[in-house]
Formats: structure tokens, C-alpha cells, sequence
């Protein structure tokens, strides 16, 4: 943790020294871990800089493979975040973790230290990991996480961990930007017909039962296996089939499985073209947000505060409906 927390506080020093963004994306390139730390705040603070440096970003990303961890609180997703950070590592990889909490205020590895159980990869300057804090944007994760996501590929990581950390219905949004999502589920928690109801079963490339150290493992791993067989579509998806691994994330146990389990997801996703349709489908969605929320500040802040204000007035007076009073302020713009 010590050295984490010294990056942080160092980058926290220096956050008003203003370095060119393509010096910036320069240094993080060489896997600086300064320049990451520093990158990733712009995107937390929204910095108007953000442009530019998605501009230099833009030709180095498309790299790594992103993973998302998804599941239940208390399920094991920091503890197996930190056993593939180990199996990735001994494969010579460089990792980039990000731990996103869409309900919390606070950022910049100020909850690592009790969230992550990631104490063994602190130091380890291959291994870049961060928390974001996405609470109090508009428009939140949709643009925000993306961005966090295009400095770390940019940065040489060839594998990129997304976990959701708390919860919110936001798991699902984080677990769309994955080229492979992973859904823990762990005995007794969370089990199929729950899982199914939260909506994360649909998303599932590879399920994991972890924690298969537990009574009732098996049952678990039962349970699921019937509702794949069910077949529907949406959950075995065209030609791949979720395989279902079992893991005990504490003593490492069931990791070798899973990294073949991926290995086999990622040659599916190149082979099938799948990797490809996915990140587009990605792109889209960030421009979208990106988009909107360029809308909303444009509304709000040129001429748009005063003509929303005049529209307010004519609505709540019942001179105007407010779909007419909606159409008449975007075209202010
Ligand atoms: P998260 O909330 O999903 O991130 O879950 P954590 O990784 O924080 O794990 C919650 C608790 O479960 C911790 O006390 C872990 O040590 C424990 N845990 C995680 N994986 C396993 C496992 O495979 N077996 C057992 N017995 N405990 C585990």
C-alpha cells in the first residue's frame, strides 16, 4: 500500500503543474506510473485538457484485453482480482486495475487500502491500479470509465480488470465496456435464480464459483449449468457457451482454469469477429455519452440557462407544454 499511496500523494502535489497532455500520454507510454495517476484525474475532473488527451491517446489504444468482474458484494471479486493480477504477472503481462465505485465520493486509491486486498501488487511497477470515483458526474460512468480505460491501454497494459466495487445498478453498465466479462457467484450467495433476477446472468461470458472451498459449491455450480442448458440465446450467445469455473480465490486454487477459460473466450472473440463488433458497439456508446453530455453542458451554459428560464416560466404558467418547451430550448442551440 505504501507506495500507492505515495504515487497519490505526489501526483496530488504536482496536479497544478500543468505538463503538455502529449508529454503526458508521452511518459505514460513508458509506463510511467506519474503520468497514468495524472491522466486518470483529468478524466475524474472532468479537465478541460480531456480532449486533447483522448486526441494523443486515441492512436496507441486497442491493446489490451478488458476484463470485467462482476457479482455480489462479499463474493470474492478484490480477492480473485488480486490472484489473476499474480497469474497475469507470472506470464510477464503488464495489468491495469480499475476498482470503480459509481456511489462513492472519494477516489484516487483513497479506498484501496481497505477495499483491495491488492497489497502484494503495490510496489510492483508493471501493475497499475486505481480506484474512480464516478459520484457527482453527470452522465457518471457512461463517459468517465471509458476514458480511465483508454489511458491504461494507451499506458502498454496488455490486460485491464474492471471491478465494480459496492453496489449499483451501475454493474452492468461497467461490465458492457469488458471484452470479457466474468460473473462470480460464490455457495449460499447470489445463487442462479437470484443472480438471473439482478440481470448479470445475460451478461456472463465465463462464470465463475468461487469460494468453491464452501458447502454447497456443487449445488451452485448445478443450479447454473441448468439454467445455461435451458438455452437461451441470450445467455449462450452464438457459438459460445459459458464455460462455468470454479475458484478459491484465497489460496489460488482453480486459477489455471480460469486463465485457459479466458485464453479460449479471447481467441473465440478474434476468431469470430466478436472482439471487433464489441468495441464498436462500445465506441458507440461513448460517443453517445460523450455527445450528451456535451449537449446538457451547452444547454446549460451558454445562452440555454436564460432561455430554460424564460421556458420554466411559460410552462409553469400553462402558456407552453413542456415536450414544445423541450423542443423550443434545444433549438436555442
Ligand atoms: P468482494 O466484495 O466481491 O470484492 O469480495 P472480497 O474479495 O472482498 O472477499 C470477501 C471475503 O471473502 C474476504 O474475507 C475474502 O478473504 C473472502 N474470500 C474471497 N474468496 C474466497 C474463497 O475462495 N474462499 C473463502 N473461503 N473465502 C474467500
Amino acid at each position: 500500500m505504501g507506495k500507492q499511496r505515495h504515487v497519490h500523494a505526489l501526483e496530488g502535489k504536482q496536479r497544478h503543474v500543468a505538463s503538455p497532455p502529449a508529454e503526458l500520454v508521452s511518459r505514460a507510454r513508458e509506463g510511467q506510473p506519474l503520468a497514468v495517476a495524472r491522466l486518470i484525474s483529468l478524466v475524474e475532473d472532468a479537465s478541460p485538457a480531456l480532449r486533447e488527451v483522448a486526441a494523443a491517446l486515441a492512436p496507441y489504444t486497442g491493446g489490451a484485453h478488458v476484463l470485467g468482474l462482476t457479482g455480489p458484494p462479499g463474493v470474492g471479486k478484490s480477492t480473485l482480482t488480486s490472484a489473476l493480477i499474480t497469474a497475469f504477472r507470472a506470464r510477464g503481462k503488464r495489468i491495469g486495475v480499475l476498482a470503480v465505485d459509481p456511489s462513492s465520493p472519494f477516489s484516487g486509491g483513497a479506498l484501496l487500502g481497505d477495499r483491495i486486498r491488492m497489497h502484494d501488487h503495490t510496489t510492483d511497477p508493471e501493475v497499475f491500479i486505481r480506484s474512480m470515483a464516478t459520484r457527482g458526474h453527470l452522465g457518471g460512468l457512461a463517459w468517465a470509465t471509458p476514458q480511465a480505460l483508454r489511458v491504461l491501454d494507451a499506458a502498454g497494459c496488455d490486460v485491464i480488470l474492471i471491478e465494480t466495487v459496492g453496489v449499483g445498478q451501475s454493474e452492468v453498465d461497467i461490465v458492457s465496456l469488458a471484452d470479457t466479462t466474468l460473473v462470480l457467484l460464490a455457495p449460499g450467495m447470489g445463487d442462479g435464480i437470484q443472480a438471473a433476477k439482478a440481470g448479470i446472468l445475460e451478461v456472463a461470458d465465463i462464470f465463475v464459483v468461487n469460494k468453491s472451498d464452501h458447502d454447497g459449491a456443487d449445488r451452485t455450480v448445478h443450479d447454473l449449468s441448468h439454467m445455461i442448458s435451458l438455452g437461451r440465446r441470450e445467455i449462450t450467445g452464438p457459438n459460445w457457451r459459458p464455460p462455468i469455473i470454479r475458484t478459491t480465490a484465497t489460496t489460488g486454487s482453480g486459477l489455471d482454469d480460469l486463465m485457459t477459460a479466458l485464453d479460449t473466450h479471447h481467441t473465440w472473440l478474434v476468431s469470430h469477429g466478436e472482439l471487433q463488433t464489441r468495441r464498436t458497439h462500445r465506441a458507440a456508446a461513448e460517443i453517445e455519452a460523450i455527445a450528451l453530455d456535451t449537449l446538457r453542458t451547452r444547454l446549460r451554459h451558454l445562452h440555454g440557462a436564460e432561455a430554460l428560464d424564460t421556458l420554466a416560466k411559460q410552462v409553469a404558467a400553462g402558456e407552453l407544454d413542456p415536450y414544445a418547451a423541450a423542443e423550443a430550448w434545444i433549438a436555442s442551440l
